[in-house]
Protein backbone atom coordinates (compact mmCIF):
# COMPACT_ATOMS: atom_id res chain seq x y z
CA UNK A 1 0.00 0.00 0.00
CA UNK A 2 1.81 3.34 -1.29
CA UNK A 3 -0.34 6.39 -0.20
CA UNK A 4 -0.54 9.75 -2.33
CA UNK A 5 -2.38 13.00 -1.59
CA UNK A 6 -3.57 15.23 -4.60
CA UNK A 7 -2.99 18.82 -2.77
CA UNK A 8 -5.21 20.84 -5.33
CA UNK A 9 -8.06 18.83 -4.25
CA UNK A 10 -7.40 18.50 -0.27
CA UNK A 11 -9.44 21.44 1.35
CA UNK A 12 -7.96 20.08 4.81
CA UNK A 13 -11.25 18.98 6.40
CA UNK A 14 -9.07 16.54 8.57
CA UNK A 15 -11.37 13.67 8.64
CA UNK A 16 -8.80 11.42 7.06
CA UNK A 17 -6.86 12.82 10.23
CA UNK A 18 -9.44 11.45 12.79
CA UNK A 19 -9.84 8.08 10.64
CA UNK A 20 -6.11 7.50 10.84
CA UNK A 21 -4.08 9.64 12.82
CA UNK A 22 -0.82 7.71 12.62
CA UNK A 23 -1.18 7.96 8.59
CA UNK A 24 -2.49 11.72 8.28
CA UNK A 25 -1.70 15.30 9.67
CA UNK A 26 -3.43 18.33 8.44
CA UNK A 27 -1.15 21.51 9.09
CA UNK A 28 -1.48 24.88 8.26
CA UNK A 29 -0.13 26.50 5.20
CA UNK A 30 2.99 28.28 5.65
CA UNK A 31 0.61 32.08 5.30
CA UNK A 32 -1.55 29.94 7.65
CA UNK A 33 -4.44 30.76 5.12
CA UNK A 34 -5.31 27.05 4.60
CA UNK A 35 -4.75 23.91 5.74
CA UNK A 36 -3.83 20.82 4.38
CA UNK A 37 -3.24 17.01 4.51
CA UNK A 38 0.59 16.13 5.14
CA UNK A 39 1.02 12.01 4.90
CA UNK A 40 3.23 11.19 7.65
CA UNK A 41 3.75 7.52 7.05
CA UNK A 42 3.28 7.16 3.24
CA UNK A 43 4.16 2.92 3.37
CA UNK A 44 1.58 1.94 6.69
CA UNK A 45 1.70 -1.63 7.61
CA UNK A 46 -0.67 -3.97 7.05
CA UNK A 47 -2.18 -3.16 10.61
CA UNK A 48 -3.56 0.49 9.26
CA UNK A 49 -4.71 -0.90 5.99
CA UNK A 50 -8.24 -1.11 6.89
CA UNK A 51 -8.18 2.61 8.82
CA UNK A 52 -6.29 4.32 5.55
CA UNK A 53 -9.29 2.46 3.32
CA UNK A 54 -11.74 4.30 5.52
CA UNK A 55 -10.24 7.87 4.94
CA UNK A 56 -9.45 7.32 1.54
CA UNK A 57 -12.94 6.49 0.82
CA UNK A 58 -14.63 9.00 2.98
CA UNK A 59 -12.33 11.74 1.94
CA UNK A 60 -15.12 14.61 0.98
CA UNK A 61 -12.63 16.00 -1.69
CA UNK A 62 -11.69 12.79 -3.48
CA UNK A 63 -7.88 13.77 -2.66
CA UNK A 64 -6.67 10.79 -1.50
CA UNK A 65 -5.59 7.63 -3.74
CA UNK A 66 -3.42 4.36 -2.65
CA UNK A 67 -1.30 3.34 -5.54
S1 LIG B 1 -7.22 14.57 2.34
FE1 LIG B 1 -9.45 14.78 2.33
S2 LIG B 1 -10.12 14.35 4.44
FE2 LIG B 1 -7.91 14.73 4.47
S3 LIG B 1 -7.70 16.89 4.94
FE3 LIG B 1 -7.67 16.70 2.69
S4 LIG B 1 -9.80 16.94 2.04
FE4 LIG B 1 -9.81 16.54 4.23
Amino acid sequence: MKIVADLDLCQGHGMCEDTAPEVFRVVESEDGSYDQVEIILHEPDSGLHEKVDSAVRYCPNRALKIQ
